[in-house]
């Protein structure tokens, strides 16, 4: 068997790693010229993603990648008082699986390295335009007017995935869920370290702000501000700028190592992504043609997992395909198992951006005292541990979905 992938962001590398071990020939088709290093922010890997990561033996080298761990959240309001703490619980598990934050560029990068082995490839420079099935596989189209073959295409194509609207053209658009995301990395500002193993996330008078300093004096960082939907276009055409004072002055009447952090921060890090995320897509897949990762599911950044969900994908993608010889048997049966825990966490990551959106005095007065009983009452329960404790076993045989 023969899988096109398009798309070496996350899943669409993890994808070809997994099928590879299970002796599936994968060919990734990458829209970008070469391996992305230095591409947008940095992203949290859950313990669960980074669970994906060891069994396919990719762990070693993304923890070499990773900045700091962070294994328990601290909340506090704009005026420094505290809300509560949250632990992923991850402490107790095996060396490697704590919650790590890594620059999103160096992932790919490290996940690109790491699944090129035999009878796997990566090809750069291959924009996919369109494909289709023929009845005895499918075939991929791309910008430079060349074609490719296989017996399946997995979509691993990101937000605004072509594959997802060759699957479905009526498939809904991503959703724009309020909120603006900008993070960087600053060095040299005159703020207290954090508490061992623990971002820091404050819900301030206008918008939210998370960090966490690391051993050498960086602090990594980034805002959720409440925004009318600006396209990316938009956005780089504004430039920092216009992004810069507008950030710093969210922050004003909030705690001042906010102010201390985005002003030791440099210019290129204030270009904000808008944050998206899709409830439910009625169709992941359309005979031999599936979709993977944020193709499949976009999850807001509020909810830490899209990557993490992406690794799931790609490993519970490439077991369906070893154990199931039908295909479009395969593809459903992988649809079935992910559904609904993926819905899930977008429906959780939705819930927690929403908390975001509160803005002015009264409304920032009634959220914090609202998260004040909240999030000790999460913290009491493990509220998240269903998120974070889920395990893949690689090696499971799968058995086809009901049809
Ligand atoms: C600002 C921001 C912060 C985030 N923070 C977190 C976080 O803390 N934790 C977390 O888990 N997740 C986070 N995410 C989400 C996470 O980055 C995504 O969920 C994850 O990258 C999804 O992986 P993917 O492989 O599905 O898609 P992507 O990583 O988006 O990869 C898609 C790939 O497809 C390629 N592509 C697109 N179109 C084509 C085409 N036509 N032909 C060929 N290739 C194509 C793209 O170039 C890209 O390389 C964040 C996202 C953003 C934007």
């Amino acid at each position: 068997m023969r899988v096109l992938i398009s798309g070496a962001g996350i899943a669409g590398p993890v994808a070809a790693a997994a099928l590879g071990r299970a002796g599936i020939d994968a060919v990734v088709h990458e829209a970008h010229p070469s391996p992305a290093e230095h591409l947008g922010s940095f992203l949290t890997l859950a313990p669960n993603g980074l669970s994906v990561l060891r069994t396919l033996d990719l762990l070693d080298p993304v923890l070499d990648a990773a900045l700091a761990r962070s294994t328990a959240i601290e909340f506090r309001n704009g005026r420094g008082r505290g809300l509560g703490r949250l632990s992923d619980g991850s402490h107790d598990l095996a060396p490697g699986l704590q919650s790590v934050s890594v620059m999103r560029g160096a992932l790919q990068a490290r996940l690109a390295e790491a699944a090129t082995a035999p009878g796997t490839e990566i090809v750069y420079g291959k924009r996919l335009t369109g494909c289709r099935a023929t009845g005895s596989g499918v075939v991929a189209e791309f910008a430079d007017g060349t074609t490719a073959e296989g017996d399946v295409l997995l979509g691993a194509d990101g937000l605004h995935s072509p594959v997802r609207t060759a699957v479905d053209p009526a498939a809904p658009r991503p959703a724009y869920t309020g909120l603006l995301n900008i993070g960087g990395v600053a060095e040299g500002a005159a703020v207290a370290p954090t508490p061992p193993e623990t971002t820091r996330m404050v819900y301030g008078r206008r918008a939210f702000f998370g960090y966490q300093t690391d051993d050498t004096g960086r602090v990594f960082w980034f805002v959720n501000a409440p925004h009318p939907e600006v396209g990316r276009r938009e956005a780089e055409a504004l430039g920092p700028g216009h992004w810069r004072p507008l950030v710093t002055g969210l922050f004003r009447d909030d705690l001042p190592e906010i102010t201390a952090i985005l002003d030791a921060s440099p210019d290129e890090h204030f270009l904000p992504f808008g944050v998206y995320d899709i409830a439910t897509l009625p169709h992941w897949c359309d005979g031999p043609i599936g979709l993977i990762g944020d193709a499949a599911h976009a999850v807001s950044s509020s909810s830490g997992q899209g990557a993490s969900m992406a690794l799931e994908d790609a490993v519970t993608v490439a077991r369906c395909l070893r154990d199931i010889p039908d295909p479009a048997r395969a593809l459903a049966t992988y649809e079935s198992m992910r559904r609904e825990r993926v819905e899930k966490v977008v429906a959780e990551g939705r819930k927690r951006g929403n908390s975001k959106l509160a803005t002015g005095a009264v409304q920032a007065f009634f959220r914090d005292a609202f998260m004040s009983v909240v999030i000790p009452m999460i913290a009491k329960k493990k509220g998240h541990s269903w998120i974070f404790d889920h395990r893949i076993d690689f090696d499971a045989p799968v058995a086809p979905a009901a049809a």
